[in-house]
Order: C-alpha cells, then sequence, then structure tokens
C-alpha cells in the first residue's frame, strides 16, 4: 500500500519539511508532493533517496538536483529555469524544515523575485518539537540559531539575550553543550530555568530539566552525543504575581515533595527556583 495520492500539482517551488528523527513523521500532503513534483531538489540528494524509497516513491526520470549552501549560486538558475518553464519543484532540507537554520532563504528571495508561486509543506521542525515538551513558556519565544562557536562571540551573544522575556531557543552541537551552559550559568545566572532535548523522536530521545547550574553539572562529565536543542527561560519579571506562585505551590504540594513543587513551579512560571522553594517550605509548615 502506498501513501500517497497522484496529483497534479500547480507550478511553484514546494518547501517541503521532512523527518527530524522518525522516518514515519512526515505529512501525507508532503508524500503527495515528493510523488508528484516535476522535479525534486535537496540539500542532501541521498537522504531524500533514501526518505523516498522509505515511503516507496519513485524518482523515475524526474531530475533530482541538489542544492545546498556551497553550491547554490550554480544551482539557483538550474532551479529557476524550471520554474520558468512552468514545472513544480519539491525541495527538502536535510531534516526538518528547510530555511531553518538549513539551506533555502537565497532560493526563496529569488524565486520571488522573479514572481515565481512559494508553497509551504509545514512538517516537523526541531525547535516547535523541543518547545512544545519543555515546559517553558510558548507564548513568546525567540529562536536564536547555533549560537557562535568563538567564545567571547558566544558569551556577547548571551549578554545580548540576557534582558529577552520569552524563551530562548538555540540549537546546539553534543560537543559544545557543556561549555555553552557554563557560559549561560556565567552570563544569565545560576537559577535561570533550562531545558535541553536531545534527540527528539529518536530512539534515545531525552530530555533534561532544571535550573542551568544543575544542567550544567549534569552535563559537565558526560560524553553524549546526538542533536541537540537547548531551552531557556527568558528574563524573570521583577513584579513576580505571588498569589499566582502561592496557588501553583499549593496544587503542586498536594502530590509533589517540596523540592519538586519548587522545581515545576519555578520552570512552569519563570521565576527563581531558590525563592519558590522557600515560600513552598512555609507553605509547608503552615499546613502541618
Ligand atoms: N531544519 C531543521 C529543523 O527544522 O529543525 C534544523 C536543521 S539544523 C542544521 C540541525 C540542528 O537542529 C541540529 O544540530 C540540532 O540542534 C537540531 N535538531 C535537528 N533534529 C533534532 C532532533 N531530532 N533532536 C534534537 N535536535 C535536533
Amino acid at each position: 500500500m502506498v501513501n500517497y495520492k497522484s496529483i497534479k500539482l500547480s507550478p511553484g517551488l514546494y518547501f517541503v519539511s521532512t523527518p527530524i528523527g522518525s522516518a514515519r513523521d512526515i505529512t501525507l500532503r508532503a508524500l503527495d508532493i515528493l510523488a508528484n513534483a516535476d522535479v525534486l531538489a535537496a540539500e542532501d540528494t541521498r537522504t531524500l533517496k533514501k526518505l523516498l524509497e522509505i515511503h516507496g516513491i519513485q524518482l523515475k526520470n524526474r531530475s533530482l538536483i541538489s542544492y545546498h549552501d556551497h553550491n547554490g549560486g550554480k544551482a539557483r538558475p538550474k532551479l529557476l529555469a524550471h520554474l520558468e518553464q512552468g514545472k513544480s519543484i519539491a525541495y527538502a532540507s536535510e531534516a526538518g524544515t528547510p530555511l531553518i537554520a538549513d539551506p533555502g532563504f537565497s532560493l526563496l528571495t529569488e524565486v520571488l523575485s522573479a514572481e515565481n508561486n512559494v508553497i509551504s509543506a509545514p512538517g516537523p521542525c526541531a525547535l516547535i518539537a523541543a518547545l512544545t515538551v519543555a515546559g517553558l513558556p510558548t507564548d513568546r519565544f525567540s529562536f536564536e540559531g547555533f549560537l557562535p562557536n568563538n567564545k567571547s562571540q558566544k558569551e556577547l551573544k548571551l549578554r545580548d539575550l540576557r534582558s529577552y522575556r520569552g524563551t530562548l531557543i538555540f540549537y546546539e552541537s553534543a560537543k559544545r553543550l557543556s561549555d555553552t551552559l557554563l557560559k549561560s550559568v556565567e552570563v544569565l545566572g545560576e537559577d535561570r530555568q533550562g531545558v535541553v532535548c536531545r534527540e527528539i523522536t529518536k530512539k534515545f530521545e531525552d530530555t533534561q530539566r532544571g535550573s542551568l547550574k544543575k544542567l550544567s553539572e549534569f552535563y559537565c562529565d558526560k560524553n553524549i552525543k546526538g542533536e541537540i536543542v537547548l531551552l531557556i527561560a527568558g528574563a524573570t519579571d521583577p513584579d513576580v504575581d505571588l498569589n499566582k506562585v502561592e496557588q501553583h505551590l499549593k496544587d503542586a504540594l498536594k502530590s509533589m515533595s517540596v523540592k519538586d513543587s519548587a522545581e515545576a513551579v519555578a520552570l512552569a512560571l519563570n521565576v527563581s527556583r531558590r525563592d519558590v522553594y522557600q515560600l513552598a517550605l512555609k507553605i509547608k509548615s503552615r499546613s502541618e
């Protein structure tokens, strides 16, 4: 059984999101587009071929054009020529959503300036997947991509973000995580809450939550592997609504220890863990 339909696509460039781990995380519409586009383009042609194979989609005599950061200048005119001829092109990056810390932006701007159609086939994206499970506020967030490699530039970037009130989201490598956490403790303070989401949708998926200090200590001597999204709580509002904190704590204390309640409430409301812990101790002793 195949999961795609035979359809006629309108001419244009289709940005197709592909799985970030589990191959079945692909939409039926994405499969329809990959199966029916006149031309396929990919950041990594081998990865796309493998995905087509898994889902029983045949390339047949269609062209599969490589398009990545290092050949964009040469590949764009080829792709634009296909669009000029009224063809449909499906483009997929190596994983997740094209253009999100992935190639495609210059292609998009050229396609738009040539007044061709651009269509999205939305789907997996590591930052959104991480945000939905982190437990940090989701109403305001800033995706900051990869932090600079250079130590002083990394510090500058973090300083720049210190007073941002929403959740900060970074893509990070396993090799650099420990250093980034250490720097974050230094610049943002040890009490800021953070979440490390590793290998989302894959076999060794793992999420660690806690203060930056706790996370930094946890990862300092671990030789971890895999892909990572690091989330950091935004700057705390100085006018914390204590009634709200207290109400959340009372609810949490019904089923959790003082320590766990403080941890969970601090994370959910983005307030200092130390202050919440003190308040939790008071509530507990009042109730005994
Ligand atoms: N376009 C992709 C997207 O939509 O998420 C991101 C591409 S970027 C080159 C790759 C980075 O995304 C990885 O280094 C990692 O930080 C993050 N990432 C991708 N897949 C992930 C996964 N399964 N678990 C955790 N992080 C992931």
